[in-house]
């Protein structure tokens, strides 16, 4: 059975003591939800707070509570001022890395083989990968949508079967991220069987059963469960609604 997640991407905010409270609150919270072993819930603040948010999650929820990086860089190490290796990452029991996010293929020009570097390094140090993808306004109305998806995810379709596992991949169409506008569960939907069906030709139906496809994208306590409840997305990746803890183990409870 496929894992369930819903991930909350920070951005770069929140200070240590917005962080502790929220993390607090979640884990609270979350003590009272009953969660299987297949959900995972990650919380992906930025790089400097990973420890202190690690250290925050109460022992009874190590398994189901975990800890995403934003980024990591595509290099081992070396003379690569202000980059984080994904070792490192490793080192402070990180236990995801966000790859590819909008944010990053626009701001710092990440194309599909610098990702591809970056996915072979987290996967080499054993992070597990939430690789986004996603296309913009124009693209989808030059409905170009599936093109340009299939060609994000070249990025990680050269991955060994066993490396492509440990790989979630995040749809997120950009123009949904930040807006306050939602891809309806329909447009989700058929973006997530597409992307399932594309992983079936690469590797197999067995391994496109058993990936994690997350949607992202405005996701809140509003819209989360009729997202949700549609067949091929097994959760979310949240932006806006995981820096209130209120949102966020609302939009968890969706998935329950
Ligand atoms: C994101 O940044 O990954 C995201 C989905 O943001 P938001 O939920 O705010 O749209």
């Amino acid at each position: 059975m496929r894992k369930k997640i819903v991930a909350g991407n920070w951005k770069m905010n929140l200070n240590a003591e917005e962080a502790s409270n929220l993390v607090n609150g979640v884990c609270t919270a979350l003590e009272n939800i009953k969660l299987d072993e297949s959900i995972h819930i990650v919380f992906g603040p930025p790089a400097p707070y990973l420890p202190l948010v690690k250290s925050m999650i109460p022992s009874i929820l190590t398994e189901t509570a975990l800890v995403a990086a934003q980024n990591c860089h595509s290099e081992p190490k070396g003379a690569y001022t202000g980059e984080v290796a994904a070792s490192m990452l490793s080192d402070i029991a990180c236990d995801y890395v966000i790859l590819g996010h909008s944010e990053r293929r626009k701001y710092f020009k990440e194309d599909n083989e610098l990702l591809n570097k970056k996915v072979q390094q987290a996967l080499a140090n054993d992070l597990e990968v939430i690789f986004c993808c996603g296309e913009s306004l124009e693209q989808r109305n030059a409905g170009v949508l599936f093109d340009v998806v299939k060609d994000q995810l070249t990025a990680i379709f050269d991955l060994s079967e066993e490396d492509f596992k440990k790989v979630v991949i995040a749809y997120e169409p950009v123009w949904a991220i930040g807006t306050g506008v939602t891809a309806s569960p329909e447009q989700a939907q058929e973006m997530h069987a597409y992307i399932r069906k594309l992983i079936a030709e690469q590797y197999s139906e067995a391994i496109a059963e058993n990936t994690t496809i997350l949607y992202g994208g405005s996701v809140k306590p509003a819209n989360a469960v009729e997202l949700f409840a549609n067949a091929d997305v097994d959760g979310g990746l949240v932006g806006g609604a995981s820096l209130k803890d209120a949102d966020f183990v609302d939009i968890i409870k969706a998935i329950v």
